[in-house]
């Protein structure tokens, strides 16, 4: 198979993508599951939006707070500026955000939010709009989607990339030759035993880079999210409580059914509260209550998490409900420049799998959307004005030896070692790190 852009991934990074590059060229998204079984379809919370240049201070500090200040602050700085562009162009795609009785957009607030800046559709948010992006690229007739198609490796030389070898819906291998990739293939979280993500999405980029020496960064910066619907079944997805229930009122208490944190920190210092209580009281979870939102508001603004709940056995119009933190978003990934290249030529990656250093060490809440379609437009642009310099290399291409890819098994579990190995390797390191520097400052 022959075409111009590979795009590895259907998310919201990948649609987006797919919907920007222009229509003389021939673009494939190639997705590892069905269509709609992509993160990007789960988000609840929102979207942010820088509202006016009077929050521009306070959106910049917030993200850069909840990084740890370790974010790249010329890409923090693109992402808020380039946010109402993008929002604009959503709206162009017939995205429905909720609006105030005059028209205007309504805005919510998460943890770790000064201000009230997040655009949001009842609490399915990522559902609206990944599905109107996949109905607009759906319209393309130079964009070619294929279902249940993963790539298995990259086909490259000397540091350039010219496709990928694929394992088909049928089950046979193929390559798939292109001028330029895009790795969009989004997080790690199939790698956890508890995870919010769906299960198939296991880093596959990260392990293929590593096999390739692609440059990664901060790989282990995971984010773990503080709450989520405890169930006893263990190979369940962690099915999410939105921040934006403890923005609108929600507390947390221990086993007591007293409060013990602020809720309104970030995300990481939540986490770490809920858990160090959870060893303390000896417990499997700990209390979420949501009565404090008016009952209106509760069941308007978050009809599926009311839904949820009841279905498995609480309502939380009346009663607690149980949460624990799971693993939740990836802020590390393949490191990319500004334009989201890669360091190999000829290769971008955008969404969840790369890293451009936006989130630092901790993503702010309802960032990773807006982020994830700012980079991708970013990346379209950059491909464009490289393209007629791109190379092609159909002979490298028709000499890959599938027969090495047959015991895919073996291969993809392979894969998910060498990603656990190196975000273990970079979490040593960095104790390690944090060990000298603490022993020096003693000097
Ligand atoms: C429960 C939940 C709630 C969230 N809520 C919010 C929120 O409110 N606001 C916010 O901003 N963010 C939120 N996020 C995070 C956000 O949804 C993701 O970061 C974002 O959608 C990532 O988009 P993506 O396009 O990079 O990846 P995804 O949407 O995850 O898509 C990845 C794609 O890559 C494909 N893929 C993976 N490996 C391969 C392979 N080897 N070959 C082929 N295809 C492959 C997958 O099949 C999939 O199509 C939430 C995440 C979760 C899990």
């Amino acid at each position: 198979m022959k075409t111009d852009i590979l795009i590895i991934g259907s998310g919201c990074a990948g649609l987006y993508a797919a919907l920007h590059l222009p229509s003389d060229k021939q673009v494939t998204v190639i997705t590892k599951a069905d269509l709609e079984s992509s993160d990007s379809f789960l988000a609840q919370g929102g979207i942010c939006m820088l509202r006016d240049e009077s929050d521009y201070d306070d959106y910049f500090h917030d993200t850069m707070k909840a990084g740890h200040y370790e974010n790249n602050r010329v890409s923090v700085d693109i992402m808020i500026r380039e946010s109402q562009r993008v929002i604009a162009d959503l709206i162009s795609y017939g995205v429905d955000f909720e609006r105030e009785e005059d028209g205007s957009l309504a805005f919510t607030r998460e943890g770790a939010h000064s201000e009230k800046r997040i655009l949001f559709h009842e609490d399915i948010t990522g559902k609206e709009i990944t599905s109107k992006l996949l109905a607009r690229v759906r319209e393309r007739s130079n964009v070619t989607l294929m279902e249940y198609t993963t790539m298995v490796d990259l086909i490259e030389e000397k540091n350039t990339c010219y496709g990928a070898v694929v394992h088909l819906k049928d089950g046979e291998l193929a390559t798939i030759e292109a001028r330029f990739t895009i790795l969009a293939c989004g997080g790690i979280g199939g790698l956890y035993r508890h995870s919010t993500n769906f299960r198939h999405l296991t880093g596959d980029a990260l392990a293929i880079s590593l096999r390739h020496g692609i440059k990664l960064e901060n790989v282990n910066y995971v984010q773990i999210h503080p709450t989520t619907f405890y169930t006893e079944n263990a190979e369940e997805r962690s099915f999410l409580i939105s921040e934006s229930v403890r923005g609108e009122g929600a507390l947390l208490y221990d086993k007591n059914m007293e409060r013990f944190v602020d809720e309104l920190q970030p995300r990481d210092v939540v986490t770490k509260a809920i858990l160090a209580q959870m060893e303390k009281d000896g417990t499997d979870h700990v209390w979420e209550d949501l009565r404090p939102i008016p009952k209106e508001e509760l069941h308007s603004h978050f009809p599926n998490i009311v839904a949820y709940c009841r279905q498995h056995g609480y309502d939380p119009e009346t009663e607690c409900i149980p949460v624990v933190p799971a693993q939740h978003y990836f802020m590390g990934g393949v490191k990319v420049n500004l334009d989201s290249a890669t360091s190999m030529k000829q290769l971008y990656a955008i969404g969840e799998t790369a890293c451009n250093g936006v989130h630092g060490k901790n993503r702010l809440a309802s960032n990773s959307l807006l982020e994830s379609l700012v980079f991708a437009g970013r990346a379209t642009t950059d491909l464009i004005l490289h393209y007629a310099s791109a190379q092609e290399n159909p002979k490298l291409v028709a000499n890959v030896r599938l027969e090495k890819y047959r015991d895919w098994d073996s291969f993809s579990e392979e894969n998910n070692e060498l990603v656990r190995k190196a975000i273990s390797q970079a979490e040593w390191i960095m104790e390690e790190e944090a060990l000298l520097n603490a022993e020096g400052s003693m000097e």
